[in-house]
């Protein structure tokens, strides 16, 4: 019978989905209002320019296909360690909350995320990690929320940054870099479709969860990420001490996020110089009518 019925937490995940992607569609108008009619120089916000070319060697189908397969297999191998947390978990409450206010706001930036499947998850893993793979795949890393003792307006700040590398395509954009540098031979044969493109493509896809962006990538990831927070009415000032929070952790111990997401010298004064451009969008967005802290000790996972 267990096979046959889905466990609680699948049927959670799911309910909550269904939420995220009814919420999107709601949130569809206000989202295509919102640059109408504005010449590029007249946009509100931060100023990061076009998306760099991504390579044309990997389509954002295969990519976001690859990723979601990874994530369930993620979430399957976190559900049988007992490390996946419920959809009832208060800290899962937290991140679907601020994720579904941030959502509506990404579509001015990829407008293929309005019919991504977004799913948000908390796993249990003490790691200071948290990611958005290609398609609006978001996980957080207990740790991190622990750790770090984050504000919402913290975790707005990173779900944003990661938000925005999904938005940006920069997994695609890396994996084609990867893919590239195989030699002629191995991608002339996958384009040819004669066997090892599959192949090329899941060793490609293989690299999503510990995928190293370059800097570039990372400023863009910033300042994009304090507008998404912005707009959906959390502080953007909230990425300084969040950077100076995980520069003092980063003191005698590795941490995850941080030798995936490097940091230049200047992230927090670039952070403080761009802060200009976005607080009249957090002063005039609706804020957010629930508030919620950081882990309480009973949070913890059991394992
Ligand atoms: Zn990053």
């Amino acid at each position: 019978m267990a096979d046959t019925n889905p466990t609680p937490f699948e049927y959670s995940c799911a309910c909550a989905a269904g939420a995220l992607r009814r919420r999107s569609f709601v949130a569809l108008l206000g989202g295509a209002a919102l640059t109408a009619g504005l010449p590029a120089w007249a946009r509100e916000g931060v100023d990061v320019g076009p998306p760099s070319a991504a390579s044309k060697l990997i389509s954002a189908e295969q990519v976001e296909g690859a990723a979601a397969k990874q994530y369930n297999q993620m979430l399957g191998q976190a559900s049988q360690k007992q490390a996946l947390a419920p959809a009832n978990h208060p800290q899962v409450v937290r991140l679907r909350y601020i994720a579904e206010r941030m959502i509506p706001h990404t579509y001015e930036w990829n407008k293929h995320a309005r019919s991504w499947r977004w799913e948000v998850n908390l796993l249990g893993n003490k790691q200071i990690n948290a990611f958005c793979m290609p398609g609006g795949k978001i996980a957080f890393y207990y740790g991190i929320l622990d750790q770090l003792k984050l504000s919402d307006d913290e975790v707005a700040m990173i779900m944003g940054h990661e938000m925005a590398h999904a938005l940006r395509e920069h997994a695609r954009e890396q994996m084609g870099k990867n893919m590239a540098t195989r030699g002629a031979i191995e991608i002339g044969s996958a384009l040819l479709g004669l066997g090892s493109g599959g192949r090329l493509l899941a060793d490609a896809g293989g690299q999503l969860l510990n995928l190293q962006f370059g800097r570039d990538d990372e400023s863009e990831a910033d300042l994009i990420g304090m507008e998404l927070a912005a707009r959906s009415g959390y502080d953007p000032g909230a990425g300084v001490t969040l950077w100076k929070k995980m520069a003092a952790a980063s003191k005698g111990k590795q941490i995850e996020l941080l030798s995936t997401h490097p940091s230049g010298p200047t992230r927090i004064t670039d952070i403080e110089a761009n802060l200009p451009k976005v607080m009249p969008l957090y002063e005039r967005a609706d804020k957010p009518d629930r508030r919620f802290g950081p882990p309480a000790a009973k949070d913890e996972p059991s394992r």
